[in-house]
């Protein structure tokens, strides 16, 4: 079968939200459908073994969903990048610009290592500037980027441009 044809019909789109005109893609159709959903599943935990990377980052929120089943999946740990002010522990933290102010993501400064490849998942790469936020905690945390890799690239916002100094080489993968 067609995992792309697949994923696809099980993707929303949503006019107008979160405001006006913006093309929201919704992903609670493909989480709902057992067969979407493994499909997707199985097909991250294959780059995570053909990346060689040792441990998942998921990207609050919806990249929790996603990658948690895949690092379980894929035998490695999963490990969570929050929004800042949500992670009890010690942790690194990084400042990142939005269209209108500014946002900053956090992980547990344990949780990342010399040993560890990472590979980052989140459900939709739009201008980048989440992604690239997440590969520069990754570094700082002295962690190598084994990749990243998402359901759906809106490549009409050039992430996948912007995203290449902080991959360094490392494979970005839309699925
Ligand atoms: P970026 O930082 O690349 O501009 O935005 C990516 C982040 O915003 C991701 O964490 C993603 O979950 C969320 N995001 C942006 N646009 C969409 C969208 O159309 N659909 C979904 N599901 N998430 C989006």
């Amino acid at each position: 079968t067609d995992i792309r044809a697949l994923l696809l019909s099980r993707i929303r789109d949503v006019a107008d939200y979160p405001e006006p005109g913006v093309m929201f893609k919704d992903i609670t159709p493909l989480l709902a459908d057992p067969s979407a959903f493994t499909a997707l599943t199985d097909a991250l935990a294959e780059i995570v073994e053909r990346t060689g990377a040792t441990k998942v980052v998921g990207l609050e929120a919806r990249g929790f969903i996603l990658g948690a089943p895949v690092a379980v999946r894929a035998g490695v740990g999963f490990i969570p990048v929050r929004k800042a002010g949500k992670l009890p522990g010690a942790t690194l933290s990084q400042a990142y610009d939005l269209e209108y102010g500014s946002a900053e993501i956090e992980v547990h400064a344990e949780d990342l290592t010399e040993v560890d490849r990472v590979l980052v998942v989140d459900d939709v790469l739009a201008t980048g500037g989440t992604a690239e936020a997440s590969l520069e905690l990754i570094r700082r945390a002295g962690a190598e980027v084994a990749g990243l890799a998402v359901l759906m690239e809106l490549a009409f916002l050039n992430g996948r441009t912007r995203l290449e100094p902080a991959l360094a080489g490392a494979p970005l993968e839309a699925l």
